[in-house]
């Protein structure tokens, strides 16, 4: 059987999986990611890459730590092999760039020799992306016409070094990957060699990483400095001139958010835009979503309103995903924007207005303080007295609302249009980091977020930890569970919110 060339042989990807920051990561990478069959990855990559894989895709870990090889190179080869024949689509995941100490040559090299098709694809070498983390040019016109990548796994001490040391003594920037366990042997044999004890030099730990860390100095000090900072693998060496200019531009750890970590508690689709503004302020994000969002029990007494909306004077909205769950139900019972006819719009705050737009609904109305009661008053103002107003809306939506626009005297239709709940448990890397004591900050962004999180959060002690609300009704529901927040954004918007915490951290 094994004989019989299969009629469909599949194909192997070899793709740089970057330092491991998910966004640097080259399209190609994330493409092939999201057709591959089976991913073969390896230990250093960030497994929230293997997110862009299908869901039935096979993830198979072949990890070698420093330490111990999970699997040997010769069963990696036989299993890309395997995999190939059998007709499926392979991509192997690698830290970095497949062929930079990546052994990506002998796995391509075992594919050729079985006569199976392969594509490589690059990654950001370590490096490289150090390099730019660290604020560190590998070259610069002034200083360093030349840069060297080493490995310094090899024993330095080793006879047969296959290190030119006297070589790399004269050239300008050298690169040491693998070579924290060795670096006093390496700084030894490169001022024995000739090199000057005094070029600056830098150490770059888990570079494009939350929490990468820095250690500059000369290259004879650096080994103690290194050792007294308790410098780990992934990092990399980097001696020559430019490492002093590193010790002027570094950026990555002088960002306002850097070295906190936060913990997101929203539902799975809201949480991007603000964890990715946190991210890019240089925090740590952990998404932990509090709320998940499911259709509600019956659809009823929504479908007669919306099977009738031109008769309502006015629809507002109190959330995007109040936006997103009635336009699906809409979109289901075959109505669309204009089945709105003359009803005007009314949105609590700048994101549910942008969710309407993202449906060709442009917002007639939105209040100047974002809030369910702000949309009340406005909305009375409005007048909508003797008018008739369709709140579409969560199930746990409060009564506050529809009261006062009763008061107002319009007559106020709710439509439950989605439901709330709270998910099974807390994801397991925010949990690790809530009883680690290694939390800096949770976000809330509702009152239910507040409640379910704390429900998942279980007896954990919060008390070091520091909270923030977006608008005053979340504060108080922290407070009435006995919590103190830290702070409060104003106005009730994701901007402000962020920009309410990198205050505080000034
Ligand atoms: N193919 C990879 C290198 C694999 S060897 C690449 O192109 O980057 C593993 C070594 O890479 C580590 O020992 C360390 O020296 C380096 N490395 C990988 N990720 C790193 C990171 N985020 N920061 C610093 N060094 C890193």
């Amino acid at each position: 059987m094994d004989d019989i060339p299969a009629p469909n042989p599949g194909l192997v990807v070899l793709a740089g999986a970057g330092p491991g920051a998910p966004d640097l990561v080259v399209p190609a990478t994330t493409d092939w990611l999201s057709r591959a069959d089976v991913v073969v990855y390896d230990r250093l990559i960030n497994r929230d890459l293997l997110r862009a894989a299908r869901a039935d895709a096979e993830l198979v870990y072949v990890g070698k730590s420093p330490q111990a090889h999970a699997l040997d190179q010769q069963r990696i080869n036989d299993l890309l092999v395997k995999h190939c024949r059998g007709g499926k689509i392979v991509v192997r995941l690698k830290g970095g760039d497949p062929l930079v100490f990546g052994r990506g040559g002998e796995e391509a090299q075992a594919l050729r020799d079985a006569g199976l098709p392969y594509r490589i694809v690059p990654g950001i070498t370590a490096a490289v992306a150090a390099g730019a983390a660290a604020g560190i040019p590998l070259t610069d016109r002034r200083c360093a016409s030349t840069v060297t990548f080493i490995t310094g796994h090899e024993d330095p001490a080793r006879e047969a070094s296959s290190v030119n040391w006297g070589a790399l003594a004269g050239l300008d920037t050298l690169v040491f990957y693998m070579g924290v366990g060795n670096l006093p042997e390496i700084a030894r044999r490169l001022i024995e060699a000739g090199r000057d004890a005094g070029t600056p030099a830098a150490v770059v730990e888990r570079a494009t990483r939350p929490d990468q860390r820095t250690v500059f100095a000369t290259l004879s000090a650096l080994p103690e400095a290194a050792r007294e900072a308790r410098v780990a693998a992934p990092a990399v060496i980097i001696v020559g001139e430019v490492a002093a200019i590193g010790e002027r531009l570094a950026w990555t750890e002088r960002l306002p958010l850097f070295g906190n970590t936060v913990i997101v508690t929203r539902t799975r689709t809201q949480a991007s835009k603000l964890s990715r503004r946190l991210a890019e302020l240089g925090a740590r994000v952990i998404e932990a979503p509090a709320i998940a969002i499911e259709p509600p029990e019956d659809f009823a007494a929504a479908d007669s309103a919306l099977g009738r909306l031109d008769a309502f004077d006015w629809v507002a909205f109190t959330s995007p995903n109040g936006v997103e769950a009635f336009v699906g139900r809409c979109a289901e019972l075959r109505l669309d924007a204009r089945s709105l006819g003359n009803a005007r719009i009314a949105a609590v705050g700048p994101g549910t207005a942008d969710a309407l737009r993202g449906h060709f609904i442009t917002p007639d109305l939105m209040p100047g303080s974002y809030t369910t009661e702000g949309l009340g008053k406005a909305l009375a103002e409005a007048g909508v007295g003797g008018r008739s107003v369709l709140l579409p809306r969560a199930d746990i939506a409060t009564a506050a609302l529809p009261q006062m626009l009763r008061q107002a005297g319009a007559e106020v239709t709710e439509a439950t249009v989605y439901r709330t709940v709270r998910p099974a448990a807390l994801p397991g890397d925010a949990a690790e980091a809530l009883q680690a004591g290694r939390t800096h900050w949770i976000t809330f962004t509702s009152s239910s977020t507040v409640t379910n999180f704390l429900a998942l959060a279980g007896e954990t002690d919060l008390s070091d930890v520091k909270l923030a609300a977006i608008g005053p009704v979340t504060a108080d529901t922290l407070r009435a569970a006995g919590l103190t927040p830290t702070v409060t954004a104003d106005p009730c918007t994701i901007e402000a919110l962020v920009a309410a915490i990198v205050a505080f951290e000034q």
